[in-house]
Parts: structure tokens; sequence; C-alpha cells
């Protein structure tokens, strides 16, 4: 099934089960508890397991990622499961140096001290040095904020055939942009607090696996451990998703106006940005992502150069996060993220693109 044809079937996805009377539109279910007089078999029995908006959800994602999908409360949650539902004491993980930054700290803080050996690599030489011995690979491309990528078919095929299983992080570009099972992933995660929901007032998280038994010690995990997502945010979720693809496609055409006009700007010291044909990525991008994603990194010379950028410009919303219907922007090394101290992630929106490059022209005009 192509994109295209997903993102039709989706908006009638509902449609397919509804009866005479019912809304057209999906209803919030608030419920812990069901009536369940005797056998308990067959029915929804408690809302840690079932809950008819949450399903509603995991199905429209299923569909999108072309397997089954669990919904988690968060990005990092759904990461959490994918992680802990896999490994165990004397396994070793490897994990990138340069992906988002949390997935780091759970591994070191967390499944280190239960006997996990973590090790971190680049993005851009991530098959270096062998993949062999590895319970479990870790992978994001392109990298959260550097923008570098990996070769994910060639990586996926090794990790297999060394007996390991790969785990792939695809929120920046969701299912319309790449397509990691596809490409050979056991396991992809995502936040869908990112350009999923898309307006920036909730947060959700999915696995997707084509594994029936990963996706059985998943769906154990979260019945477990008790990271399930509330009813509302997965309705949101549910509403963003009927419109990501109209987003991510308007959000997609207009980074890729923007990032050479941003790269010829003489205030721009150097540009990141999958889609541009210098980029140092740009030829495997052609290769495994179907858009260049919606996200920009460019380095202005100075923290305080591109925290003026981001203040002045109008129609940038400072803020951490991407993927909103708002541009947003921030400078990364105010976390500690390993880029320069100018560097700026640049989430484009969905703003008609003329309108949104005058303000980002005349704010870098007057820097
Ligand atoms: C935001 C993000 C996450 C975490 O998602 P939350 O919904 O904030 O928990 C994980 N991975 C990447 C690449 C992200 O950008």
């Amino acid at each position: 099934m192509s994109d295209q044809t997903r993102a039709a079937r989706l908006l009638h996805l509902r449609a397919e089960t509804l009866q005479k009377g019912d809304p057209v539109a999906l209803p919030l279910t608030l419920a812990s508890m069901y009536h369940l007089p005797g056998d308990p078999a067959g029915v929804p029995g408690y809302g840690r397991m079932d809950n008819a908006t949450v399903e509603a959800l995991e199905h429209a994602l299923a569909l999108l990622e072309d397997a089954p999908c669990l919904a988690f409360p968060s990005g990092m949650a759904a990461i959490s499961a994918a992680l802990f539902a896999t490994l165990k004491a004397g396994d070793r993980l490897l994990i990138p140096s340069d992906g988002y930054y949390t997935t780091r700290l759970l591994a070191d803080r967390f499944l280190a001290r239960l006997g996990v050996t973590v090790d971190t690599r680049p993005t851009a030489s991530f098959a270096e040095g062998g993949l062999a011995g590895y319970a479990v690979v870790f992978l994001e491309t392109p990298s959260n904020p550097g923008l570098d990528l990996c070769d994910l078919s060639a990586i996926c095929a090794e990790i297999r055939a060394a007996g390991g299983v790969s785990i792939v992080d695809n929120t920046t570009m969701t299912p319309f942009g790449q397509r990691p099972l596809d490409l050979g992933a056991d396991i992809v995660v995502a936040s869908d607090t990112k350009a999923p929901n898309g307006h920036s007032d909730a947060l959700m998280g999915h696995v997707a696996t084509r594994d029936d038994n990963l996706l059985e010690e998943l769906r154990a995990w979260r019945k477990l451990g008790g990271g399930i997502p509330g009813p509302f945010e997965a309705w949101l979720t549910h509403r963003g998703l009927e419109t990501l693809e109209l987003r991510f496609a308007r959000m997609c055409d207009s980074a890729e106006a923007l990032a050479p006009r941003l790269a010829d700007h003489p205030r721009v010291a150097r540009l990141r940005y999958p889609g541009l044909p210098g980029d140092p990525a740009h030829n495997l991008a052609r290769r495994q992502m179907a858009r260049p994603g919606l996200l920009i990194g460019l380095e202005l010379d100075s923290a305080e150069t591109a925290e003026r950028f981001i203040d002045t410009c109008p129609l940038l919303q400072p803020a951490t996060s991407f993927g909103g219907v708002h541009s947003s922007a921030e400078r990364r090394a105010r976390w500690g993220d390993a880029v320069a101290p100018g560097f700026v992630r640049l989430s484009v929106g969905i703003e008609p693109v003329e309108p949104l490059w005058a303000a980002l022209k005349e704010s870098l005009d007057a820097l």
C-alpha cells in the first residue's frame, strides 16, 4: 500500500466498523471500570488493559506502520518498553552517542545498574566496529538534533544476522517520511508528541513490531509496568493523526524550500538538512527516506546570536520539542547536547512558506 493510499484509508478507518447511528467522530471513552459480572473473557475488563479510544489510536497507527502498534503515554515510555522488554542482565546494548539524550540517560542510569553494558557510537559511523555481540541495537536516523543519518537496511540486516534485536526511533520522520520496519528493523519506537499529534497539547508514543513474540513481551511490559496512555491524550493524538499526512507534506515542502535559502544567508555559518544536495547524508536520505523531513539544523556564530534570532523572529516559537503546527526553534547546546553553542534546531511548521521565509530572513538580516 502506498503512503497516499494509507493516508486516504486512515480517514475512513473508523467508518469500516460503524453501525447505523454511531457517531462518525471517535468517542472519548473515559473508563477504569467496566460492567463485568461473571466470566471476564472477551469483553473490556479494566482500564489498564482495555480502552476503546486508545485502541482506536493503535488501530490508526497500525495502518500507518503496517504493523501491530501499542500506544504509550510518551515517546520515552515507548522507548523504555522496547528496551526493558528486550534486555536482560549480561546483555550488551548499543545506542547512538548523538541521538535523543534522554534515551542515553535512561540506559546509563537504569539499564547499566541492572547489568546491561551500554556502548555508544556516533550515528554517522554507526556500523564501524561491527554489530556482533549486541543483544539490542538502538538506532535513530536522522539523529536528533545533529541530523546525521545511518543506513537502516544495511545495519538492520547485520544486526539480524548477528542474532540481535534492532530498535529504530523514527520520531524525526514519522511513518510518512521513513519506514524502518520495511527496511528490516525489528521494532519501531516513536514520540507521537511531535508531528503525529502535532498540536503541542499532549504527550504520546508508540511501539510497532511485526514480530509476535516481541509484541507479546511489549504488551506484557505495558500491562505489568502500568505505562498506559490516558484516553483523552489518545483522543487528541487520534485527531492529530488524521491530518498528519497533510501537515507533514506541507512542513517538508516548506523545509525543502527554506533550507537552500537559509544556507545561502551570510549569517548562517553551516546548515544540515538531509534534503539539501550538498548535505553529507543526501544520497543516503534519497535512498531510505520518502521525504527529507521538517527539521533543519543551522549554525549561527555564537550562542547570543542564536538566542537573538530565535527570540526576535515573530513566526518562531522559542520552545523545546518539534513537529508542531507552528514553526519553533531552540539552541540545543542549552541542554548540553554535543553541538556548537550557536546551533539552532529549526522545526518548520505549517505556516505558508513565503511569509515564514520573510520573517526568518528579516530576523537573520537584523542580527
Ligand atoms: C521527543 C523525542 C523522544 C521522547 O518523546 P517524549 O514524547 O517527549 O517522551 C524520543 N526520541 C526522539 C528522537 C525525540 O525527539
